[in-house]
């Protein structure tokens, strides 16, 4: 049974390490420090020493203002950062340097727009702002946060620039939040500005609430795959307390990944427990329309343009080209693939984008796999798709090569090795068709009430040659043997 979400109110707040730049925001510290050894990414300045002036990453501003303009923000043209103070052991500071809207600053960019689409009905989820920050260190716990004897802290993470997106709180359902995040994703994925695959580069705190009762705040969703999970979790949280009498409280929580639950972390802090204070050792930041320009000059193409592109050129439909842009690198395949073969035409496009978005996006997803981590050549569908209009392979056969296509082997010598060919020898079909006839009264008998039931003989009949008939060819001489006998 679905949920009735109509009382929900979620707004979210993600936050994108910008993992293509080279350095991090404010140092020159190399920002790739996925999966490299604890504390080696880090200078005096990163740690907090004091007497050391922060530097912005210009390439930052940049990032930004292409994701600014590839979500429709207004960009604000004067910037100021603010330290944000508090004392953790993540923030070697004790201040986190960020923009900050109000007391005469700015956010990076306000407005904008996410458009998703649920059920084939278009909405478009407004945002609130963009704005930059630099990430804390990453604190390290020995199982879960709770039972863990001590805390580790690593900070290759502090001072790498992240971008944070704010949506109003206009979200109504987790499943429309997975389906925000996931368009979110492509776009970010177009702009180059992350690389989203890598762990740890982005996480989604969440603003959640039942109308009539307070706002809960749920930290540190580490994967855009979690937040679902946890919103379902924490609404079901929320419902329970209410039909028990209880009030829910104004609090910070956290997602506990491992059990599924959220956990208290704080009662909410408000904005000025932090202090925020204009950081005097970094200059304002002018952006002109100038540097703009420059920007939306070298803007790739963004995965709605490229949709409407793909349905203009090769005649695909809106729901297949939008399936089909989400994941850049699956659309960059087919973009290659479908221009080997000059004599493709709109039926083959059609395929071409049916055998991607099929059977190898569901061989990728049940592998956890991308596609430029197998061996996968575009050509190969190419020829796949030849062999099946030439009469060599049925498509139910083709269907059993995706294994070995997978792992590169050129199609001609998978058809060479599985032996089997498609069977269009008429005699030779007639001869099946006849026997499962005779060896099944009880079929003819459902046929002659319900020309349907015949469906049960072509099973029969693909069975007898493992896939291998020729589909329109068998049901013809099916058609006509049966004649015979109803
Ligand atoms: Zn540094």
């Amino acid at each position: 049974m679905s949920e009735n979400y109509e009382d929900v109110v979620i707004g979210l707040e993600t936050h994108i390490q910008l993992s293509n730049l080279k350095t991090k925001f404010f140092c020159g510290c190399d920002s790739n420090y996925y999966g490299k050894e604890p504390n080696s990414h880090v200078c005096p300045g990163c740690l907090g020493f004091p007497g050391i002036l922060p530097l912005t990453n210009k390439k930052a501003i940049e990032f930004a203002t292409r994701l600014a303009l590839a979500l429709d923000c207004k960009i604000n043209k004067l910037l100021y950062f603010f330290r944000k103070q508090y004392y953790y052991p993540d923030m070697a500071r004790n201040f986190q340097l960020t923009l900050y809207n109000k007391l005469g600053g700015n956010a990076f960019a306000d407005g904008g727009s996410v458009p998703i689409k649920i059920n084939g009905i278009k909405k478009n989820i407004e945002l609130n702002r963009i704005h930059l920050e630099e990430d804390p260190a990453r604190l390290v716990h020995k199982g879960s946060i709770t039972t863990s004897p001590y805390t580790l802290v690593d900070y290759n993470r502090s001072g790498i620039a992240l971008i944070e997106i704010v949506t109003d709180p206009v979200i109504t359902s987790p499943e429309e939040a997975r389906e925000y995040l996931n368009q979110l994703k492509s776009i970010i994925q177009y702009t180059g500005i992350s690389d989203l695959n890598i762990e740890g580069t982005c996480r989604v705190d969440a603003n959640i609430s039942i109308k009539g009762s307070a706002r809960v705040e749920v930290k540190n969703i580490n994967s855009f795959k979690e937040v679902e999970r946890a919103l379902k979790w924490e609404i079901q949280r929320h419902r329970h307390s209410i039909k028990r009498g209880k009030t829910i409280i104004q609090e910070t929580r956290g997602w506990d990944e491992k059990r599924r639950i959220t956990i208290q972390m704080r009662k909410k802090e408000f904005e000025e427990d932090y202090r925020y204070f204009p950081e005097q050792d970094l200059p304002k930041i002018e952006i002109d329309d100038n540097f703009i320009e420059n920007v939306k000059k070298e803007m790739p193409e963004m995965p709605m343009a490229r949709s409407r592109r793909l349905q203009e050129i090769y005649n695909l439909s809106e729901f297949d080209a939008d399936n089909l842009v989400l994941d850049k690198t699956i659309a960059d395949f087919y973009e290659e693939g479908i221009k080997i073969d000059p004599k493709f035409d709109r039926e083959d496009y059609k395929l071409y984008c049916n055998w991607l978005m099929n059977n190898v996006a569901r061989w990728l997803n049940e592998n956890n796999k991308e596609i430029r981590d197998t061996k996968l050549q575009p050509g190969q569908i190419v020829d796949l798709i030849k062999s099946i209009k030439e009469g060599k392979i049925t498509t139910k056969i083709a269907k059993t090569y995706i294994d070995e296509m997978m792992n590169g082997t050129p199609i001609s010598t998978i058809i060479k090795k599985s032996g089997k060919i498609r069977i269009a020898d008429e005699k030779f079909l007639e001869d099946i068709c006849r026997k499962v006839i005779q060896e099944n009264p009880k079929i003819v008998e459902d046929c002659r009430k319900n020309p349907k039931a015949k469906m049960a003989f072509v099973g029969k009949i693909m069975k007898e040659t493992k896939g291998q008939a020729d589909p329109g060819l068998t049901n013809e001489i099916l058609n006509k043997v049966l004649k015979e006998f109803i």
